[in-house]
């Protein structure tokens, strides 16, 4: 497992390059659900999300021996190793199935990584990236499932209870778990008693299944609004499972529709351009699912959405995923 004192140096390594973003009020939120309700901004992270904290402390733990790194990814791991590469001088490959959205391909290709397009799941993507480190010598970085990639990501947790020492409750948007393990694990280590709740969408939840079954198992992938949570989380996973199971106090599934909704409440209210991925705890307190019991944070996790789609949800537009469509609604009708 990943102690504090491991998340600690993960935040010497990412200090001036990742930011530590604002913790600001949703008013809207805090005031309609009667308890402070914060939003963690890693959206405003230089690559537009925090998996640039997980990346950085990853590369720059490599020895100077490697020459390269690979890995599979959503679209913004993919973006992070990109940049942590590159200012290494590193030679990257990104390996993405065809479900990641194009504004993430495009963001990765302008920080001058190599793009590999395989298959139809994160699961096809991971065997590209698994055959380029035989082929090319390359080390592959997991998304999730890397011991400083969570040390990386659970600097969130540190700066969240300093900037709040009184937060409750912390909502994580949750798929292969390298952001709920780590956060999790440094909250736990700050305040025993905190509350940390895992939320992800019910279609292809990939880590609620596994724990549910009690060890990693495989779902099929679909497509989702919160195209970031995609993914399995690997049958020999060896730490994010282990971590989620032992660490979150809960985890709660969110709808389709519910994500569209929390979508626009987050734009509408607060003004702010979010992924799917980045609502779903807003998601689950408008559904009813979860109701707030004192200051609750909750994390911001990514921007980098499909602008063509995020304009048509905001118009109360019909969203056509693969196998559904989500029925629009326009905001406060
Ligand atoms: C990767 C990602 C998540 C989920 O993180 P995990 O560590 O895979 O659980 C949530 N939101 C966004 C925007 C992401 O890119």
């Amino acid at each position: 497992m990943i102690q504090v004192a491991d998340i600690l140096k993960a935040a010497a390594t990412i200090r001036g390059v990742a930011d530590n973003t604002p913790l600001v009020p949703s008013a809207y939120m805090s005031k309609r659900y009667g308890h402070d309700f914060l939003l963690k901004l890693e959206n405003m992270q230089p690559i537009g999300a925090f998996k640039l904290r997980g990346a950085l402390t990853a590369v720059n733990n490599l020895s100077d021996t490697v020459t390269g790194v690979t890995c599979c990814s959503t679209g913004n791991h993919g973006r992070g190793v990109a940049f942590a590469a590159a200012k290494r001088g590193m030679r990257a490959i990104i390996c993405m199935s065809e479900l990641v959205p194009k504004a993430k391909v495009d963001g990765i290709l302008a920080l001058g990584a190599e793009v590999v397009i395989a298959g139809k799941s994160q699961d096809d993507a991971l065997k590209e990236s698994l055959r380029l480190v035989n082929q090319d010598g390359l080390v592959e970085i997991s998304p999730f499932d890397d011991p400083y990639v969570i040390a990386g990501q659970g600097t969130i947790g540190l700066e969240i209870l300093q900037a709040r020492p009184d937060i409750e409750t912390l909502l994580v948007p949750l798929s292969g778990g390298g952001l709920a393990a780590g956060v999790a694990a440094a909250a736990r280590a700050i305040k025993p008693d905190i509350k940390v709740i895992g939320i992800t969408m019910d279609r292809g939840a990939a880590m609620y299944a596994s724990i549910q079954a009690g060890h990693p198992i495989e779902i099929e992938e679909v497509a989702s609004l919160a195209d970031s949570l995609g993914g399995g989380i690997g049958l020999e996973n060896k730490l994010s499972f282990a971590m989620c199971r032992d660490l979150l106090d809960d985890i709660i599934l969110v709808t389709e529709q519910e994500i569209y909704h929390a979508m626009q409440t987050l734009f509408y209210e607060d003004r702010i351009v979010a992924e799917g991925a980045c609502v779903v705890g807003i998601a689950a307190v408008q559904s009813g699912k979860l109701w707030l019991t004192g200051p609750t944070a909750t994390i911001i996790t990514g921007r980098n959405v499909d602008m063509a789609m995020f304009s048509k949800i905001m118009n109360g537009d019909d969203i056509d995923l693969d196998d559904v469509t989500i029925k629009g609604q326009h905001y406060g009708a």
